[in-house]
């Protein structure tokens, strides 16, 4: 079982980022309005997540860190319509089996648990207070493993991992207030008032979002929304291409190709756009079921949505020359 657990985390804890990826994804899953992100040295010293959503009951705590102890998916056909960002149970087992990691928890009714893991063995189980919420503190990650703790790059690159994922958690989420500090520095800080423009602002600095042109389009199969930069305010990388379908981050070759055909000929060569999209479809036409990683997705009338997507920023390029 241990074993079990350091093997999948070699899949879904590569680095810092992905520990906190899969953090943040649970206090979302737990309705959370309100999480923050403290980090130290680049996540390698220290990761804390705490949220303010439904907590977890005391029986739940142990279950937790068990390989596949969802408490998301409850029969087989739960797998083809996804509504939580995570399924399989994997997350925090393989956090816990490669860290020093201790949970506080609340479902703010009863007394809260309080449980210390070291290397995957509970060192402690027992009773804190009731806040509601969860506080996840995560310390010597990859202790145990140094083949992986040597692939880690500088405190600069493994901030620069976590900042694009909480970012794009952010952007996701703009009903949620997210603050991100890194050595005790505020890197990040949303209001949680379901603006995404304003946390567009807040990523990308307001002279980006003031250049913003917002979007939308629905059918009966999709709900587009979000904000495209004018052609003026492009960069060097596509990374600033966002697409949120159902409010996780996706990466989709044939969707970002149509969104750069959508600018035409307005991009200079090696240029990309800034856009941030969210989509909205009936979770079957969706498959996250791809990589543990989630990133990839199938997507059932790909093609539609491209165009439709295509021609929605053409749309927003006519708004503005009236
Ligand atoms: P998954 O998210 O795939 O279900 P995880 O290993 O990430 O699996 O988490 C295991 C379980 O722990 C979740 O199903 C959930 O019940 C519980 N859990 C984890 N984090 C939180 C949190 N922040 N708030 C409430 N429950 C949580
Ligand atoms: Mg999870």
């Amino acid at each position: 079982e241990q074993l079990a657990n350091k093997i999948a985390a070699g899949e879904v804890v590569e680095r810092p980022a992905s520990v906190i990826k899969e953090l943040v994804e649970n206090s979302i899953d737990a309705n959370s309005s309100e999480i923050t992100i403290e980090v130290e040295e680049g996540g390698l010293s220290k990761i804390r997540v705490v949220d303010n959503g439904d907590g977890m009951e005391r029986e739940d705590c142990k279950l937790a860190f068990f390989r596949h102890a969802t408490s998301k998916i409850k029969d087989e056909r739960d797998l083809f319509h996804i509504n939580t960002l995570g399924f399989r149970g994997e997350a925090l087992p393989s956090i816990a089996a490669v860290s020093h990691l201790e949970l506080k928890t609340s479902n703010g009714k009863q007394a809260g648990t309080y449980v210390n893991i070291q290397a995957g063995e509970i060192k402690e189980f027992s009773s804190t207070d009731s806040r509601k919420g969860t506080e996840i503190t995560v310390t010597n990650l990859f202790y145990n493993t140094p083949a992986r703790l040597k692939h880690m790059k500088t405190v600069n690159t493994e901030l620069g991992n976590i900042a694009d994922i909480i970012n794009r958690q952010a952007m996701a989420h703009p009903e949620i207030a997210f603050r991100f500090y890194h050595n005790g520095k505020r890197l990040l800080y949303t209001n949680g008032n379901d603006d995404l423009l304003q946390v567009v602002a807040q990523i990308y600095g307001y002279s980006v979002a003031k250049k913003m042109i917002s979007l939308k389009r629905d059918t009966i199969d999709f709900n587009i929304s979000g904000y495209m930069a004018k052609p003026e305010v492009t960069r060097a990388s596509r990374q600033y291409i966002s697409l949120f379908m159902n409010g996780r981050y996706i990466k989709n070759y044939p969707i970002s190709k149509a969104i750069q055909q959508g600018y035409h000929t307005l991009l200079p060569i090696g240029r990309y756009p800034v856009i941030v999209l969210h989509v909205e479809l009936d979770p079957t036409l969706i498959d996250v079921n791809v990589h543990p990683s989630k990133l990839e997705a199938r997507i059932s009338k790909e093609k539609e949505l491209a165009a439709l997507i295509q021609t929605a920023i053409q749309d927003g390029f006519k708004r503005i020359q009236l």
